[in-house]
């Protein structure tokens, strides 16, 4: 109740609700899903839930949500085409603990690997290989910010006594580029790598792309090893949440049985929140898969419809196939700022994210024809 507050810090918490409400009305630049009601969860609210440990085997701590955390992975397993009985994973604090894992996995098979990734990876991979202790190589990238496979063909050929850990972007940050699996496995087949592992950062475009089937695939199926998405951002959740699937036989090596908590340690954090799962478990049923597929195809239809404006307008927009990310030349600050447009280089992106209406867009692409009169 905001009766236990003070007036001043009453006054404060109800001046920073109405900012934060104001600033997600134009909040088209960062990838999180808007179009999202949980009032019905909010009961849990009240519930200290903690989901410690590992979520396939029972904890002594009853106030959990591992079923639901249980039913959510089993969705991703599926769309990712994980091998029926030989998949694991968790429910993360984001795409960036599950890239962790992924790594960590690979660092436990390959202890002497190479880390190989494009300089288009999020900034957060090469954090995590330096705190694993890894050695990695950065590879080139061609302009829509996809891998140079031969970049990436010269450098495995340097460093061929080094088993060769690839981490490939399933949607880069800046231009939701989709690094392509074939042709990763054509370059390690011609190489004659026996030693491989190859963990795809699908943070961002993992769920949908996966649900439309896009081409190139990039699953389970394809040769990929272990798989990281975020929670918060195609399917929406208030909370940062994700989640990570591994091939169980290579994740079996981690992990200890502890008996205060009744069950395993076999995840980066020990607490682990449980809240986010029912956030995902509540999403993923109420649209079904049919209805996030559909939600996936606006995103993809109002991304071409910005395209289409902003080159009207004169400027080189432009968007990689089945992306919902719009890269801009780079834009004012000021219309950065208002819009919420994370810029790089010469360029920015809007990202039509689920719950990113055209109404929005119509706004922003008044605003840079403003900016573009007044330059004359
Ligand atoms: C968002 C993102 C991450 C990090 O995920 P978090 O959920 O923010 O931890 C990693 N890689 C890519 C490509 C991303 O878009």
């Amino acid at each position: 109740m905001k009766d236990d507050l003070t007036p001043q810090d009453a006054e404060r918490l109800t001046a920073y609700m109405q900012h934060m409400q104001a600033c997600a009305v134009r909040s088209i630049g960062y990838p999180t899903a808007t179009d999202y009601d949980y009032s019905a969860l909010f009961p849990l609210l009240d519930i200290s839930l903690n989901n410690i440990g590992d979520p396939l085997i029972k904890s002594t701590y009853e106030l959990n949500s591992r079923d639901f955390e249980l039913e959510v992975l089993e969705f991703f397993a599926e769309i990712f085409n994980a091998p029926v009985n030989n998949w694991w994973g968790y429910v993360t604090n984001g795409g960036s603990e599950g890239n962790m894992y992924g790594l960590y996995v690979a660092r436990e098979l390959f202890p002497n690997g190479m880390v190989y990734y494009s300089d288009a990876t999020h900034y957060s991979v090469q954090k995590n290989v330096h705190i694993l202790g890894l050695n990695s190589i950065v590879i080139r990238t061609q302009d829509n910010g996809e891998m140079d496979y031969d970049d990436l063909s010269d450098m495995i050929q340097l460093h061929r006594d080094h088993p060769v850990i690839i981490m490939a972007n399933i949607g880069t940050t800046m231009t939701e580029a989709r690094d392509d699996l074939n042709k990763i496995n054509t370059v390690l087949k011609h190489l004659a790598v026996k030693q491989h592992y190859i963990h795809c950062d699908a943070a961002l475009s993992g769920v949908y792309s996966a649900l439309l089937q896009n081409e190139p695939r990039f699953d389970f199926s394809c040769g990929c090893d272990s798989l990281a998405i975020s929670g918060h951002k195609f399917i929406g959740s208030p909370i940062p949440c994700g989640a990570v699937i591994v091939k169980k036989n290579y994740k079996d090596r981690i992990g200890q049985v502890i008996p205060y908590i009744g069950t395993a340690d076999t995840t980066i954090s020990g607490s682990r929140n449980g809240h986010s799962p029912v956030f995902l478990w509540y999403t993923i049923k109420k649209f079904g898969r049919e209805g996030l597929i559909k939600r996936a195809q606006d995103c993809i239809a109002l991304a071409q419809y910005t395209v289409k404006r902003l080159t009207e307008l004169g400027l080189n927009a432009w968007a990689n196939p089945g992306a919902i990310t719009v890269v801009s030349p780079i834009l004012p600050e000021h219309l950065r700022k208002k819009w919420q447009l994370a810029g790089e280089g010469d360029v920015c992106h809007i990202i039509c994210m689920p719950g990113v209406t055209k109404r929005q867009i119509n706004d922003f692409l008044l605003d840079v024809q403003d900016e573009l009169q007044s330059k004359g």
